[in-house]
C-alpha cells in the first residue's frame, strides 16, 4: 500500500489536516506500506516557502516520516504541459476565454442560476465549437471536451465498487478546466498525474474532495493511468459543527503544540489510536 498526504502550502495545517495525514500514515504503516508527502504548490500566487517549512515541522512533530526528496508540483510543470499537449493533439481540449460573468449569461436559464458541478459552474459550451489551432494555445484556460470522453467507469471507495454512468460526466460535471489561465495546469490534472507518478495505491483524503473524484477517474481513464482506490474520510469539525478551514488559525497544529499538547493529545482529539 502506498498512501500520500498532499497539502498545499497556503496556510497553517489544522486538526483536519493532522487527521488526514495521520490516517494516511497509519493505514500505510499497518499494511507494511509507504506513506508519501507531496507539496501541491501549483498556485504560485498563494504558495509560500514558509508554509511549506511549517508543514514539514508540524508533520515531523506529529511523529510522521516519509521518504525524501518530497515531490513538489512546481517542479513538474513541464510534465503537466506535455500531458496537455497529448490531449490537445487528440482533439480533447478546447481553449476558453469566458469569464464567470460570460458563463452566467450564456447559461440556458440564467435567472434560475447556473447549475453547479464539482468544479464550479457547469460550462454552457460557448467556446466549444470555435476553430482550434494546430498548436496548443497557452495563456488561456483549456477545457476538457467531456462529450468526447464520457463513458461508464467503476472505481473503488472504501473497498466498495461504485459505478458512474456516462451521463453523469456530461450532465453533472461538464467541460472542466484542465489548464487554468494563470497556472498552465490545474489541481485535477496535476493530482492525477502525480498519484500515478508516485504509484499511489490508496488516496486517503477528506470527504470535501469526494466530489472531485469522478473528474480524477475519467482523467485516469483517458490518460491510461492506473486508478488508485479511494478512501474519503469524515471531516473534523469545530465545536459549532463547522468544518475547519485554512484561515481558522484557532485550530492550527502549531497552536496546540505551543500550548503544550503532545502528538498523542492530537491523536486523541481526532479519534485516532495513540502511538
Ligand atoms: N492539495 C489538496 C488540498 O490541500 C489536496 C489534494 C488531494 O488530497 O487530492 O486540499
Amino acid at each position: 500500500m502506498i498512501t500520500r498526504f498532499a497539502p498545499s502550502p497556503t496556510g497553517p495545517l489544522h486538526l483536519g489536516h493532522a487527521y488526514s495525514a495521520m490516517l494516511a500514515h497509519d493505514m500505510a504503516r499497518d499494511a507494511g506500506g509507504t506513506f508519501l508527502l507531496r507539496i501541491e504548490d501549483i498556485d504560485q500566487t498563494r504558495a509560500r516557502p514558509e508554509w511549506e517549512q511549517k508543514i514539514y515541522d508540524d508533520l515531523s512533530w506529529l511523529g510522521l516520516s516519509w521518504p525524501t526528496p518530497v515531490r513538489r508540483q512546481s517542479e513538474h510543470l513541464p510534465t503537466y504541459a506535455a500531458t496537455l499537449d497529448q490531449l490537445w493533439n487528440k482533439g480533447l481540449l478546447f481553449p476558453c476565454h469566458c469569464t464567470r460573468r460570460d458563463i452566467e449569461t450564456a447559461a440556458s436559464a440564467p435567472q434560475e442560476g447556473v447549475p453547479m458541478g464539482p468544479d464550479g459552474m457547469i460550462y454552457p459550451g460557448t467556446c466549444k465549437y470555435l476553430p482550434r489551432s494546430k498548436q496548443r494555445p497557452t495563456g488561456c484556460a483549456l477545457r476538457l471536451d467531456m462529450t468526447k470522453v464520457a463513458q461508464q467507469i467503476s472505481y473503488i471507495e472504501q473497498e466498495q465498487t461504485h459505478s458512474i454512468p456516462a451521463r453523469f460526466f456530461t450532465d453533472a460535471i461538464g467541460d472542466v478546466v484542465l489548464a487554468r489561465k494563470d497556472m498552465g495546469t490545474s489541481y485535477h490534472l496535476s493530482v492525477v498525474i502525480d498519484d500515478a507518478a508516485q504509484n499511489i495505491s490508496h488516496v486517503i483524503r477528506g470527504a470535501d474532495l469526494a466530489e472531485a473524484t469522478p473528474i480524477h477517474i475519467i482523467l485516469q481513464k483517458i490518460l491510461n493511468l492506473p486508478a488508485p482506490a479511494y478512501h474519503h474520510h469524515h471531516l473534523i469539525r469545530d465545536a459549532n459543527g463547522k468544518r475547519l478551514a485554512k484561515r481558522d488559525d484557532a485550530r492550527a497544529i502549531s497552536k496546540y503544540r505551543a500550548e503544550g499538547a503532545s502528538p498523542n493529545d492530537i491523536r486523541r482529539m481526532v479519534g485516532l489510536p495513540e502511538v
